[in-house]
């Protein structure tokens, strides 16, 4: 269950680490450089040089034969979910997925397309599960359009899928008629955290976006990718959305350079990650999820306060961290965070939870 975030509140001292999410870096010198020197044209009619480089780019990263590129990653779940699905039909994905808990009921309410919530541990579910909810083609029974995965699974605490059950799941899928998407929000951080390439693991979709403002730091932009055919088709629900942009070469500059810059490193959010993780597991009362990737999910309940209020205490304190439960919490490495901030947060997650246990 994702908790809205806070509301601002200028009583609050500055923030000196925030592990809210990774959605909250800030673009560096070197992409504001890249972004201030970009070529830009006309993005909706195919003449932004900056964006069509960055598509093609990500159409070899993805091994697919096209790309488009969208404002954010839940638009690209939601064209990709427009141009699979008709009114009526079923999609099959985890009960945790993002496309089910938190795009506003998108699918429900754009596609008209139900979200089937499957069960699994991590966020990941297996080819048993997804056979089980698939059933015979009738005139009665709403009919049953895609599959969708989360790669690395957000709720399920930064899993990655692996390399084998994603390509049984997408063969799953198709054997019975249906097609397969992938949500690659954080796909960069399973490759780096797996070594398998990218290509490898969306080679079974019909269709894998990328975000670029995760763990990847810019500042605007998603990248979807699949058939030359899909895409084409793809690019009515961006128009009729409103995707289709102007001089978006401005946001596909920093894309770019995120992928130039920004890839190799999220292995250090990783080793953060586990730093912060063994940190936390030191802390009486709270028990850590060990992370894969640049996710940490931790438990409050030893320590007799709820999540939210452990984050309100380290808030002020100067430490972000998010709520994902009522004895939940969720730390985001990401890069704005270093070392140095990551023992700044335990020792004030320590203290906060101290309080509580003296009292
Ligand atoms: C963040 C996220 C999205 C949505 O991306 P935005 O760019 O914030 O719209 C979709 N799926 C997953 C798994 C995410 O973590």
């Amino acid at each position: 269950m994702a908790y809205a975030p806070p509301p601002p509140d200028p009583s609050l001292p500055p923030l000196r680490v925030n592990l809210y999410s990774d959605t909250q870096t800030k673009p560096t010198a070197g992409m504001r450089a890249a972004i201030a020197a970009a070529e830009v044209g006309d993005e909706q009619s195919g003449a932004d040089p900056t964006v069509n480089l960055l598509c093609e780019r990500m159409a070899r990263l993805l091994g697919k034969e096209a790309a488009m590129f969208l404002p954010s990653g839940t638009m690209c779940n939601e064209v990709a979910i427009l141009t699979h699905c008709r009114p009526g039909d079923e999609i099959l994905a985890h009960k945790t997925a993002h496309i089910a808990m938190a795009e506003g009921g998108a699918p429900w309410a754009l596609a008209g397309a139900r979200v089937v919530p499957l069960e699994g541990p991590h966020g990941i579910f297996d080819t048993a599960t997804l056979a089980a909810a698939f059933r015979p083609r009738t005139r009665y029974a709403p009919p049953q359009a895609l599959v969708a995965v989360e790669q690395t699974s957000n709720l399920g605490g930064g899993a990655v899928w692996p390399l084998a059950s994603l390509t049984e799941i997408a063969a799953a899928a198709h054997e019975a008629g249906l097609a397969a998407h992938m949500d690659g929000a954080r796909l960069m951080n399973a490759v780096v955290a797996s070594g398998v390439p990218a290509h490898e693991m969306a080679a079974g979709y019909d269709s894998v976006w990328l975000d670029f403002t995760k763990g990847l730091g810019a500042p605007v932009g998603a990248v979807l990718a699949g058939s030359a055919s899909f895409i084409d088709a793809a690019w009515r629900w961006k128009q009729r959305l409103g995707g289709s942009l102007r001089q978006a070469g401005i946001c596909a500059a920093a894309c770019l350079y995120a992928l130039d810059h920004n890839i190799d490193r999220l292995a250090e959010d990783h080793e953060n990650a586990r730093l912060l993780a063994r940190g936390l597991a030191q802390i009486p009362g709270i028990t850590v999820e060990l992370p894969e990737t640049n996710l940490v999910f931790f438990d409050t309940s030893g320590t007799g306060m709820p999540a939210d209020r452990l984050a309100a205490q380290a808030r002020r304190q100067g430490v972000h961290i998010s709520v994902m439960g009522k004895f939940r919490g969720r730390a985001c490495l990401h890069l704005d965070v270093d070392r140095a901030g990551v023992e700044e947060a335990v020792a004030v997650l320590r203290m906060a939870a101290a309080a509580k246990m003296a009292a």
